[in-house]
Parts: C-alpha cells; sequence; structure tokens
C-alpha cells in the first residue's frame, strides 16, 4: 500500500446529484480501500457566496452526509468531518495568503465562470476570490495527494501546488505536498438543462435523493435535439442531454451505440429515447435512495463529529509543523 492521503469535499448547498456521484463519489468509493481518506464538508467555503444564509448550509450538512453514507462512503474507512470545526485550516489560509498575487487568484477560470453565476453584480468579495486559498490549506493539512474531483476543480488544484512549491521554497523545507487530481469517467455532467454542468445552485441536476416521479419529470423535461420533431427524423446525439446521461449510467454500450446510430437515422423518438433512461436511472437511484431514507440524523451528527475530532488531531500536526517551517515559534523561557 503506497502512503497516498486522498482529500476531497463538496459544499453544503444542497443534496449532492448525479454529477457528483460520476465526478468523484464513485472515485472515492474505490480509493477508501485503498488510502486513508478524508472527506470535507466544505460550510466555509460554500459560505464565500452564502455569507447571507448560512442556514442553508447548516441544514445541508446532514443531507450531504446521508447522501455520502447512501452510496457506499464508510465511515469506517473513511473521515467525514465539518469544514468549521477544524479551524487550524483558517490558520493555514492565513500563511498561504501571502504566497499569492492578487492577479493569479482573479486569473482563476473556475472562479470566472462561477462569478459570472453568482450574485455579485460588479464587485467580488475578498472572501470569495481567495477561496482557492482555502482549498489549499484544506489539501495540504491532511497531506493530501489524490483529490478526486470533477473538472471545474482541476485549476484550484494548480493553485494549491503552486502555493505548495512556494511555501516549500521560501520556507526551504518539503512539509507540504503536492497534490494530483483523480478524474471520474465522466468529469463533468451536463445539466437537464443543457447547461455545461449540473449544479446543486443552478437547480439543474437530478439530485441522489429524488423521488421516482421527480426523476421521471426531470428525465421528461431533458433537452434533445430542437431540430427532431417526428420520430422519423434524423436526430442529433452530440450536444443531446439524453444521450449524455446514458453515455455516463447505461453500461451496456454495443445496446447504446446501437441506440445512437438508429437516433441518427430516424426512427427513435425522444419519449422512448427517454423512458430507456428513465429505467436505467430508476435502478441506479432506487438502492440508493432507500438507503439514504434509513438512516437517522443521529448516526449523521455521530459520524460528523467524532470525524471532525480526528480531522482536527492531523490538521493540527501539519499547522505545527507549517509555523516550525516558518520559525513561528516564540519560546521566551
Ligand atoms: P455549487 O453549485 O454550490 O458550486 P456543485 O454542484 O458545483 O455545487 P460542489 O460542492 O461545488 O458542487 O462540488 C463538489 C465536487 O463535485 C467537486 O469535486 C466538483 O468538481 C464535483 N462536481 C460538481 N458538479 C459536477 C458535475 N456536474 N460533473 C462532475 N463533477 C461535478
Ligand atoms: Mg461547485
Amino acid at each position: 500500500m503506497s502512503n497516498h492521503v486522498v482529500l476531497t469535499g463538496d459544499r453544503p448547498t444542497g443534496c449532492l446529484h448525479l454529477g457528483h456521484y460520476v465526478g468523484s463519489l464513485k472515485n472515492r468509493i474505490s480509493l477508501q480501500e485503498k488510502y486513508d481518506c478524508f472527506i470535507m464538508v466544505a460550510d466555509i467555503q460554500a459560505l464565500s457566496d452564502n455569507f447571507d444564509n448560512p442556514k442553508k448550509l447548516a441544514e445541508n450538512i446532514t443531507e450531504v452526509c446521508k447522501d455520502y453514507l447512501s452510496v457506499g462512503i464508510d465511515p469506517q474507512k473513511c473521515t467525514i468531518f465539518i469544514q468549521s470545526l477544524v479551524p487550524e485550516l483558517f490558520e493555514l489560509s492565513t500563511y498561504y495568503l501571502n504566497l499569492i498575487s492578487v492577479s493569479r487568484l482573479e486569473r482563476n477560470p473556475t472562479v470566472k465562470s462561477e462569478l459570472k453565476q453568482k450574485s455579485f453584480s460588479s464587485s467580488i468579495t475578498a472572501g470569495f476570490l481567495a477561496y482557492p486559498v482555502s482549498q489549499t490549506a484544506d489539501i495540504t493539512a491532511f497531506k493530501g495527494t489524490l483529490i478526486p474531483v470533477g473538472e471545474d476543480q482541476l485549476p484550484l488544484i494548480e493553485i494549491t501546488n503552486e502555493i505548495v512549491r512556494k511555501f516549500n521554497k521560501t520556507y526551504n523545507t518539503d512539509v507540504l505536498l503536492e497534490a494530483a487530481p483523480v478524474l471520474g469517467k465522466v468529469q463533468r455532467l451536463v445539466g437537464i438543462d443543457g447547461k455545461a454542468k449540473a449544479s446543486k445552485s443552478l437547480n439543474n441536476a437530478i439530485f441522489l435523493s429524488d423521488s421516482s416521479e421527480l426523476i421521471r419529470q426531470k428525465i421528461h423535461s431533458m433537452y434533445t435535439d430542437p431540430s427532431h420533431i417526428k420520430v422519423s427524423d434524423p436526430g442529433k446525439v452530440k450536444g443531446n442531454v439524453v444521450f449524455d446521461y446514458l453515455d455516463a449510467f447505461f453500461d451496456d454500450k454495443n445496446e447504446l451505440d446501437s441506440l445512437k446510430l438508429q437516433y441518427k437515422k430516424g426512427g427513435l423518438g425522444d419519449s422512448v429515447l427517454k423512458s430507456i433512461l428513465n429505467d436505467n436511472l430508476q435502478n441506479f437511484l432506487k438502492p440508493i435512495r432507500e438507503k439514504r431514507d434509513s438512516i437517522s440524523d443521529k448516526v449523521v451528527f455521530n459520524i460528523l463529529y467524532e470525524g471532525s475530532k480526528i480531522a482536527r488531531k492531523v490538521a493540527k500536526e501539519t499547522l505545527s509543523q507549517v509555523k516550525d517551517a516558518m520559525g513561528l515559534v516564540y519560546k521566551y523561557d
């Protein structure tokens, strides 16, 4: 067994959806068998664009943790914790803020595209601009080297590694480790509305906890090919959300190839195609939903509380190594 450490997390801005599953959760489930795993519910990061609604975040912490357990993340194998219960992370962030320029943070494509979608109309807050620095603290506090994430996180991991190199060089140390992303089979699942990314905040996703009826309705509303009007019309597969979801979740590739051929040629209607996807996703999500319904809040609180205690111990140790490396150790006796 190598000594990799897995670190990843999710913002408690809502329940987790199919994009999270293919982008990150699925990899976590296999990585937990091999490595030490830390999974963080990133309430403080979520505050950076939800500062006026902390109640929403508090409510969603347990929901996100239930989503973890429902897909098979095992609290015996992973340390699941709440970011704000590990205050050492904020001290690390403060030190790292000196190691990156404002213009570098402004050049971050993820932040740029998120800004377009958020409520900061013309002025971005310092907290939001600097959230990649806080993410660097999260990764380095646990010596995370493998980061299972969706594609939107790649520029953030680049920033982490830049700060790590700058820290190690500036303080002549090797205490911080660089991290590598672990991408899922689908790096960015599209929204059911055809937008580039399914996202909690855009509410354009199928959630792991959605009822069977809601799943059916969402699939029914999916964007297909607007020029495919009559069943006999030839249709487009590219940019067709139903095919994007079938690519992600339909295991029989031969069958899927022949559906694509038939659709392109003409003769396969959207409603038949959607009912194939519906059967597929209902089968996938039913056991997840049933498991989720059986998990009590009390069990979840306990997992988060115990996990946060373990996480804090690890972060404290890293913080003390960081301060040592910086020479921030004052002894006056
Ligand atoms: P928000 O809208 O609040 O930002 P989100 O849906 O983007 O929520 P996050 O909590 O920001 O979810 O992301 C958690 C993890 O899930 C990240 O690693 C992210 O890359 C991944 N992820 C989120 N959405 C998708 C998606 N549509 N496809 C693939 N991965 C995704
Ligand atoms: Mg996001």
